[in-house]
């Protein structure tokens, strides 16, 4: 008799953007006429840069000539984009970061799903409470945790980011060996300082611990004082691997193309404390089971690292960061207290009250739609989290509406 992973019974069903979705129909049944402007999910608006598209297309028309085409290519990436991130995103804000480093992937959510299955099941696991989901459902399907009681999973460490720690999360209590860090943040949207991520990067150095550090809203740091990159803090490359996507960067996530960085220094051990790399055993992992991301799509993400991409992109994420800025300005005018928004696509706010009685209320009283942050987990409980993933238009109706609503 076949059986089934049974941690996977474990898992808490996902209810967050169903009932979101429910509450939506509902409201719109009862106003047929109401137009309902969505700002809770973190979905780009706006089409793919001109660089990238033209890279595409060519890159398609190379796929129609013998001399062009391109079959299976190498699992970790194509020189010319591998050079490209380490040219650029790297080696350019002094993180020694070499192209062999970086493992080109079809996205940010299967890297940072898939990267804890090289590392041993009982692994003690941190994870920040809010949190992207996809951390924590993957170690639960690995069997990395217990059961699920009173809104959290036994086994687990949950690192508590709250307004009294300016949703930066302390140091555990207790050794842990795989830490999931995000900035800026999904869903605060907050940033960390070079000396915050330090404390960090010193305590799994002690500890023998390794950071996955995701950074897919990197490309939303304006703040020249603010790393853009783990590896600008001193000994991350010991200790941390770091996820990047061009989702958010470039308006990817249709397209699909994301990256890891694994440096070759990264450690960790076997049962007998024998070190081994952990860029050969992902190395081994992504050849076996990954074939690449396609020729066209690795050409279009190439793009964004010429010049005039540079400039596309640069005024893509800046047309984000306005809507932010709006959005930002608009609730604090109302007497909110919020974060995010300035480094990030997000602002998180705190709705002084119940997290769905605030998402109804916006809901049925100004027609807008945004994510309750009780769903990214228990320290969400009171705040919502607004994305400025939308048209200028859009945002600056859905301001004006809620300033009637709740002034
Ligand atoms: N990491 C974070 C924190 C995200 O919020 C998201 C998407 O919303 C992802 C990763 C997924 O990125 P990708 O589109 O590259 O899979």
């Amino acid at each position: 008799m076949i059986r089934i992973n049974e941690n996977y019974t474990k898992l808490q069903a996902s209810y967050l953007f169903s009932d979101i979705a429910k509450r939506v129909a509902a409201f719109q049944e009862a106003n047929p006429e109401a137009e309902v402007i969505k700002l809770g999910i973190g979905d780009v608006t706006r089409a793919l840069p001109q660089a990238c598209i033209d890279a595409f297309h060519q890159a398609v028309d190379d796929m129609a000539t013998e001399e062009g085409f391109h079959g299976y290519g190498p699992e970790q990436g194509y020189a010319f984009l591998r050079d490209a991130i380490a040219l650029n995103d790297y080696q350019s804000r002094g993180a020694s970061i070499s192209a062999d480093e970086i493992f080109v992937s079809d996205g940010a959510k299967c890297d940072t799903g898939n990267i804890q299955e090289i590392f041993s099941t009982d692994a003690v696991v941190a994870i920040p409470d809010p949190v992207y989901p996809v951390y924590l459902d993957t170690n639960v399907m690995a069997g990395r945790t217990g059961d699920f009681e009173e809104g959290r999973f036994g086994g687990m460490v949950y690192l508590d980011c709250t307004e009294e720690n300016g949703f930066f999360p302390a140091l555990p209590d207790e050794p842990v060996d795989l830490i999931y860090l995000c900035f800026p943040n999904n869903p605060t949207g907050t940033h960390a300082t070079k000396e915050q991520l330090q404390t960090w990067v010193d305590y799994a150095r002690n500890n023998k611990a390794i950071i996955l550090y995701d950074a897919a809203y990197e490309a939303f740091v304006t703040d020249e004082n603010l790393p853009r990159t783990i590896y600008e803090v001193e000994g991350a490359k010991e200790v941390a691997i770091e996820f990047r996507s061009f989702s958010k960067t470039a308006g990817f996530t249709g397209t699909r193309c994301a990256f890891a960085v694994i440096p070759k220094e990264l450690k960790a051990w076997d049962a007998d404390g024998k070190a081994h790399s952990v860029h050969t055993l992902w190395n081994r992992r992504h050849c076996t089971k990954f074939n690449g991301v396609s020729y066209p799509v690795q050409k279009a993400a190439a793009a964004i690292y010429t010049d005039e991409g540079k400039a596309q992109v640069k005024e893509l994420v800046s047309y984000y960061l306005e809507n932010a800025a709006i959005i930002r300005k608009e609730m604090s005018a109302l007497g909110f207290n919020l974060v995010g928004g300035d480094n990030s696509p997000y602002i998180w706010i705190n709705g002084k009250t119940d997290s769905w009685k605030f998402f109804d209320r916006l809901l049925n009283e100004a027609g807008v739609v945004c994510t309750p942050g009780a769903g990214f987990g228990s320290c969400g409980e009171g705040f919502i989290r607004i994305s400025a993933f939308n048209s200028r238009e859009n945002v600056e109706k859905a301001m004006k509406r809620i300033r009637k609503a709740l002034a």
